[in-house]
C-alpha cells in the first residue's frame, strides 16, 4: 500500500507493513497493494483454508469459503490494514513466478514442490 510520511509518498507491504528501500523485493498487485518477497514465501507455506469468504488485497478477487488464503497473523497493526489484508493462491503462484524470472531475486519457484490448491 501507499501512505504519506513528511509528505513523501512511502510504498510498504500490505501483508507486514514493512517499507519499500528501493532494496528488498516486493511486488505490486492492483490498486497498489504490494507484497513483500518474506510475506510471499510465508503466504506459500502457511496458505490455509479459508473458514468465510474474503476479497484478495492483491487481485481484489472474491473467494469462496474452502479456497486457500494467507493473512500474516503476526503483523502489527498498522492503519489498521495489515492483519486484514489476504492473498489467494492465485496471487501467490503468480507472484512466486514473477520472482521466479527475476535473476536479482534469490528464490526459485518450484512447481512441483507447490502443486496448485
Ligand atoms: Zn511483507
Ligand atoms: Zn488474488
Amino acid at each position: 500500500m501507499q501512505h504519506e510520511e513528511d509528505g513523501y509518498i512511502v510504498i510498504s507491504c500490505d501483508f507486514c507493513g514493512v517499507d519499500w528501500d528501493e532494496v528488498i523485493q516486493m511486488i505490486e498487485g492492483h490498486h497498489g497493494s504490494v507484497i513483500c518477497l518474506d510475506c510471499l514465501k510465508k503466504a506459500m507455506d502457511d496458505s490455509i483454508e479459508a473458514t468465510e469468504k474474503y476479497t484478495c488485497t492483491m487481485c481484489k478477487g472474491e473467494k469462496g469459503e474452502g479456497e486457500s488464503v494467507w493473512r500474516n497473523t503476526e503483523a502489527k497493526e498498522r492503519d489498521g490494514r495489515n492483519k486484514h489484508a489476504a492473498i489467494c493462491w492465485d496471487c501467490v503462484r503468480l507472484g512466486a513466478k514473477t520472482f521466479h524470472k527475476d535473476k536479482d531475486v534469490e528464490f526459485r519457484w518450484d512447481p512441483a514442490k507447490y502443486p496448485k490448491k
